[in-house]
C-alpha cells in the first residue's frame, strides 16, 4: 500500500516525539507500504514566528511572513529524515518546491493548484520514505513561497494523497480521532468510529481544528480515505467516510466553537438595493471570507444595521475596508466586537429530525445565554453568542443532544 502520513505539531514537538514518529514511520514501510510523510512545525512554533514578525512590524508583509512561517516545517521534514535515516532506512526531506506544490499567489491563505510528484514518486519507487514540509508551496510563475493558511499541513497531506493515489490518508494527533466535541473542553465526549466527508466539514468550518477546512473539503471531492488517529497510542482513530444511513438516525452527531471571528457592524446604512452588495464585494475582493451575515429590517424604512463575522487574523483589513464604504455610504459608523464565539451543532440527522434548532436555542436561553446571530445550513445551527460563555454552551448543548460517551 501507500500511505501518507502526516504528524501534527504535538506529534514533533521535541526530539524525542520526532524519534517516535521515525519508528512510526519505519515500522510502516517495514511492513512493505511505500510511506510519505508530511510533517507540521514544531508545537507553538508557527505562533512564535508569527509573534517574532509583529515585534518588528505592526503590519508584517504577507510575502515576507510566508517565508518566515515556511521555516517551522523546513526544521522538522529534515529533522525527522535525519532520524529516519538515523533507523537505517532511506529517507528524503523535500520542501514544498521540492514536491512540486504549486499553489496561487494569496500569501498566507494559498489554494494548492497543482502537484507534480515526480520526485516523491521516484524516491519511492527507489524504497526512500518521503518527507515533506507541510503547509507550503510555491507560484508557478515566479516561485515565490506560500503558505496553506493555519493547520494547512492537513491539506498538504490530503493533497499529496490524492495526487499519488494514495491507499489511506492518516493524520496522526494528540487526540485519539474525532469526538463529539473537543475532548479538552468537554472530557465525557465520545469518541466517533467513523463521520461523514459533510458533518467533518462543517464541524471543521465551525472551528474544530482537529482537521482544516480545506482539507476535509478536498478529501471530500477526490474520495482520499482517511483516518484521523493518535501519535502516542496505537487505538484505531476515526475514519473520515461517505455519509450512510445509520449516520441519520441521531440528531446531532457534534458540537464545535470557534473563538477566532470578529463581529463586525455598519450602523445605519441607507436601506436601498446595492448596499450589501457593494460592502461584501469590497471585502470579498480582499480575500477575506465573510462567514455570518445579518441585516436588521429598518425600522423607519430609512436606514438599517449590517453585522457580520470574519476569521480575527482579518479583522483589522475588514474594519479598514467597512470604515472606507461606511464613509461613501454616509452611514452612521462602524462597531466591533472582538469578545464574541460561535458554537455550532452539526449532524446528517437535522435532515430527518424537527426541533433540532428550536432544541439548540432552549438549552442556550435556559443557561441564560444570549443569542447575537444565528445561522443554519441543512446539517448545522451556528448561534454567536458572548465570548466567555463558551465552554459553557459547549457543555450543555453537548449534554442536550446525548453525545457523550456511553458508560
Ligand atoms: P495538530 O497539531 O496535530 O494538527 P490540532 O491542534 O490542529 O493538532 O488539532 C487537534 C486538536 O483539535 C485537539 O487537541 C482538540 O483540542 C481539537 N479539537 C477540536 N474539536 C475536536 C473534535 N471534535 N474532536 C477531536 N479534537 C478536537
Ligand atoms: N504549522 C502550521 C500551523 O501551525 C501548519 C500546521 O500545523 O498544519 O498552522
Ligand atoms: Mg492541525
Amino acid at each position: 500500500m501507500l500511505i501518507v502520513q502526516k504528524y501534527g505539531g504535538t506529534s514533533v514537538a521535541d526530539v524525542e516525539r520526532i524519534k517516535a514518529v521515525a519508528e512510526r514511520v519505519v515500522r510502516t514501510a517495514r511492513e512493505g507500504h511505500k510511506v510519505v510523510v508530511v510533517v507540521s512545525a514544531m508545537a507553538g512554533e508557527t505562533d512564535k514566528l508569527i509573534e517574532l514578525a509583529y515585534q518588528v512590524s505592526s503590519h508584517p508583509g504577507e510575502r515576507e511572513m510566508d517565508l518566515l512561517l515556511s521555516s517551522g516545517e523546513r526544521v522538522t521534514s529534515a529533522l525527522t529524515a535525519m532520524a529516519i535515516q538515523e533507523l537505517g532506512h532511506k529517507a528524503i526531506a523535500l520542501t514544498g518546491r521540492q514536491m512540486g506544490i504549486i499553489t496561487d499567489a494569496v500569501h498566507t491563505k494559498a489554494k494548492i493548484e497543482k502537484i507534480s510528484g515526480e520526485r516523491a514518486k521516484k524516491a519511492l519507487d527507489e524504497g526512500y520514505v518521503v518527507v515533506v514540509a507541510g503547509f507550503q508551496g510555491i507560484t508557478e510563475d515566479d516561485g515565490e513561497v506560500t503558505t496553506l493558511g493555519r493547520g494547512g499541513s492537513d491539506l498538504t497531506a490530503v493533497a499529496i494523497a490524492s495526487v499519488l493515489g494514495a491507499d489511506l490518508c492518516e493524520i496522526y494527533t494528540d487526540v485519539e480521532g474525532v469526538y463529539t466535541t473537543d475532548p479538552n473542553i468537554v472530557p465525557e465526549a465520545r469518541k466517533l468510529e467513523k463521520i461523514s466527508y459533510e458533518e467533518m466539514l462543517e464541524l471543521a468550518s465551525s472551528g474544530a481544528k482537529v482537521l482544516q477546512t480545506r482539507s476535509v473539503e478536498f478529501a471530500m471531492k477526490y474520495n482520499v480515505p482517511l483516518v484521523v488517529r493518535s501519535t502516542f497510542t496505537d487505538n484505531p482513530g476515526t475514519y473520515v467516510v461517505k455519509e450512510d444511513k445509520d449516520m441519520e438516525k441521531v440528531e446531532v452527531s457534534g458540537v464545535a466553537y470557534d473563538k477566532n471571528q470578529t463581529k463586525i457592524t455598519i450602523l445605519g446604512v441607507p436601506d436601498r438595493p446595492g448596499i450589501a452588495a457593494k460592502l461584501f464585494k469590497s471585502i470579498a475582493d480582499a480575500n477575506i471570507v465573510v462567514d455570518m451575515i445579518v441585516q436588521n429590517i429598518s425600522s423607519d424604512g430609512k436606514a438599517t444595521d449590517i453585522s457580520f463575522t470574519v476569521p480575527r487574523t482579518d479583522s483589522d483589513r475588514a474594519v479598514r475596508i467597512t470604515e472606507e464604504i461606511a464613509r461613501e455610504l454616509g452611514a452612521k459608523g462602524v462597531s466591533v466586537d472582538d469578545s464574541i464565539a460561535k458554537v455550532s451543532i452539526v449532524g446528517v440527522g437535522m435532515k430527518t429530525h424537527s426541533g433540532v434548532a428550536a432544541k439548540m436555542f432552549e438549552t442556550l436561553a435556559n443557561h441564560g445565554i444570549n443569542i447575537m446571530m444565528i445561522s443554519t445550513s441543512e446539517i448545522k445551527v451556528s448561534c454567536v453568542i458572548d465570548a466567555k460563555y463558551t465552554e459553557l454552551a459547549v457543555r450543555v448543548l453537548h449534554n442536550a443532544f446525548d453525545l457523550a460517551a456511553e458508560e
